[in-house]
C-alpha cells in the first residue's frame, strides 16, 4: 500500500510539471511576448515582409539535410519520432527548412525575391539553462531568389533596428564574418584540419569529433586552449577569392551606408551547416554566457541539398524571443499594461446587476477596459478581485444605489470615493483616463467591404421611348 501511495504522488507529481526545458508563458513575461511580437510585425511589414507559418512536426529527413548530420542540433538536440504509420518525423528545431520547403513548393511563381518573416515555436534537446531551453521563439526572416549583398546588409540592419527599438540599443554587437563558397570552404578545411592533427592532445572529446566530422566547428570552440591556437590557425578570409571577396566587401560597404556598426570576427561560424558567405551573430555586451540574441548568414546552397536542381539563394536570420526578453526584462525595460483594467463594477443584488450589465457594455464601446463582477460574491470578495486586477476605479452599486441610479465610484489610485450619476458615469471616466489606454478596436475596422455594383436597372419599354422623346 505505502508503494502505491508513493508511485500515486509520483505519478500526480509529474504529470502537474511542464516537461524540462519547456515553460508555460503567461502573466507579466506573455505581456513582453505580445510586445516582441508587435515590434517584429511592425518593422518586417514596413519592409515588405509577409509572414508564414510552417508546422511544428516536419519530416526528419527535411532538418537533417538542412542543418547538416554533424550539427549539434541533429545530431544530439532533435526531438524525433516515428508517427503511427513509421514515418520518420521530428519538432522541428528552427524554421528555415521548412520556410524553404514551402517556398519550394509554393512560391517558385511569386515575383522574387520573396520576403518572410516567422515568430514559431522551436524545439531542442538542449542542456535547459537561463536562456536555453528545450522549446523556445525565434523571431525570424528569409529572403529568397536572389544573390545580392545588399540583402544581407538589409537584413542585418532590419536585426538591429529591432533590437534598438526594443531597448537594447548600445547593448549588443553585431559580428560579422564570411565562410565563402563551398570550394573556397573545402579548402579552408583542409588546412584546419591539418594545422589540428599535430594538436590533437589539446582537442576534449567534443572538439576531436568537430575534427573528424566538420573542422568549421572547431572555431566555435569554447575551450580556451583552442581559442589560444586559433589566434595562429588559418583565417578563412585569406581564403576568399575574386567573387566572394568581392560580396564581402559589398556586405560590409552597405552596413556602413546603413550606418549599421560592425566588428569583424573571422573564428565566428553558425550552428548550422548551410550556410556560405555571409554569416553573423548579434551578441549581448552584457558578458552573460547564453550570450547570442541571434544570428544569421546567407545560406544559397540549402535548395540544392533539399534535392531542388538549382541553387536559390538565400539569407536570413532568427532571434530568440526568451533570450530578448530576459535581456530587456534584466535590462529594467517595463512595459505598458494594456491589460489594466480601469473600470471594476462591483454589484449587489439583481436589481443592480440589471444596470451593471449595460453600463459595462457601455463602458466597453467607449474604449474602457471595464469588467464587471458577477455572481453573488461579498463586496468584500469583489473588492480584492478589484485590488488583485489592479482596477484604476472601481464603481459600487447597491441596492440603494440602484433604486437612485447611482454609483459609489472609488479611485483606487487616490483612495477617493464619489457619488456618479450612472448615466454620467462612462462620460466622466473617458475624460479622467489617459487617451493612450483607451482601447477602440472593432475586428470590422478589418473587413473589406466590397462596394456592391448594382446592375442597371432595365427600363419599361414605354418610359425609354419617353425619356428619348424627352432628349
Ligand atoms: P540558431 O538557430 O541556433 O542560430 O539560434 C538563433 C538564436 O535563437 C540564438 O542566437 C538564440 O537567441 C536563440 N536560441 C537558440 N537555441 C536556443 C535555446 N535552446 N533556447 C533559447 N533560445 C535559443
Amino acid at each position: 500500500m505505502r508503494i502505491f501511495d508513493i508511485t500515486f504522488v509520483f505519478y500526480f507529481s509529474t504529470m502537474l510539471q511542464t516537461v524540462r526545458g519547456m515553460q508555460d508563458i503567461f502573466g507579466e513575461y506573455q505581456r513582453y511576448f505580445t510586445f516582441l511580437k508587435k515590434v517584429a510585425r511592425h518593422e518586417f511589414r514596413k519592409n515588405g515582409f509577409t509572414r508564414i507559418s510552417t508546422p511544428v512536426i516536419e519530416f526528419e529527413e527535411l532538418i537533417t539535410r538542412s542543418a547538416g548530420n554533424s550539427s549539434d542540433i541533429v545530431s544530439k538536440e532533435l526531438y524525433s519520432f516515428d508517427d503511427r504509420k513509421e514515418r520518420r518525423l521530428a519538432l522541428k528545431p528552427e524554421s528555415t527548412a521548412g520556410v524553404m520547403r514551402s517556398y519550394l513548393t509554393n512560391m517558385l511563381d511569386e515575383s522574387q525575391p520573396v520576403y518572410l518573416y516567422y515568430i514559431e515555436p522551436h524545439f531542442r534537446y538542449d542542456r535547459p539553462q537561463k536562456g536555453r531551453y528545450r522549446q523556445f521563439h525565434q523571431i525570424g526572416a528569409e529572403i529568397i531568389g536572389e544573390q545580392d549583398p545588399v540583402l544581407d546588409a538589409k537584413m542585418m540592419h532590419i536585426g538591429c533596428r529591432m533590437l534598438d527599438s526594443i531597448g537594447l540599443k548600445g547593448e549588443y554587437t553585431l559580428k560579422i564574418n564570411s565562410l565563402g563558397n563551398e570550394k573556397e570552404r573545402e579548402k579552408y578545411l583542409l588546412d584546419l584540419r591539418d594545422f589540428f592533427e599535430n594538436k590533437k592532445h589539446v582537442l576534449d572529446e567534443v572538439d576531436l569529433a568537430r575534427l573528424e566530422t566538420n573542422p568549421l566547428r572547431l572555431l566555435d570552440s569554447k575551450n580556451p586552449e583552442v581559442r589560444g591556437l586559433l589566434e595562429h590557425a588559418p583565417k578563412m578570409e585569406s581564403y576568399l577569392k575574386g567573387e566572394s571577396k568581392e560580396f564581402y566587401a559589398k556586405v560590409k560597404m552597405y552596413l556602413e551606408i546603413l550606418g549599421v556598426p560592425y566588428v569583424e570576427d573571422h573564428t565566428l561560424v553558425r550552428g548550422l551547416d548551410y550556410y556560405s558567405h555571409t554569416v553573423w551573430e548579434w551578441v549581448d555586451g552584457s558578458g552573460r554566457t547564453q550570450d547570442a540574441f541571434g544570428g544569421g548568414g546567407r545560406y544559397d546552397g540549402l535548395s540544392k541539398s533539399l534535392g531542388h536542381k538549382t541553387a536559390v539563394p538565400a539569407v536570413g536570420f532568427g532571434m530568440g524571443c526568451e533570450r530578448l526578453i530576459e535581456g530587456i526584462m534584466d535590462r529594467g525595460v517595463k512595459l505598458r499594461n494594456k491589460d489594466r483594467t480601469h473600470l471594476y463594477i462591483i454589484q449587489l443584488g439583481e436589481g443592480a446587476t440589471k444596470l451593471a450589465l449595460p453600463l459595462n457594455i457601455a463602458a466597453q464601446e467607449a474604449g474602457l477596459n471595464s469588467l464587471i463582477s458577477l455572481g453573488t460574491p461579498s463586496i468584500k470578495t469583489q473588492m480584492k478581485k478589484a485590488n488583485r486586477l489592479g482596477a484604476t476605479y472601481v464603481a459600487i452599486i447597491g441596492i440603494m444605489e440602484a433604486k437612485n441610479g447611482i454609483c459609489q465610484l472609488k479611485n483606487m489610485e487616490l483612495g477617493t470615493q464619489r457619488e456618479v450619476k450612472l448615466d454620467e458615469l462612462v462620460p466622466l471616466l473617458i475624460s479622467e483616463v489617459d487617451k493612450k489606454e483607451l482601447d477602440f478596436y472593432s475586428p470590422m475596422k478589418d473587413f473589406v467591404i466590397e462596394e456592391v455594383i448594382r446592375p442597371e436597372p432595365i427600363m419599361p419599354i414605354h418610359e425609354k421611348m419617353d425619356n428619348n422623346e424627352k432628349e
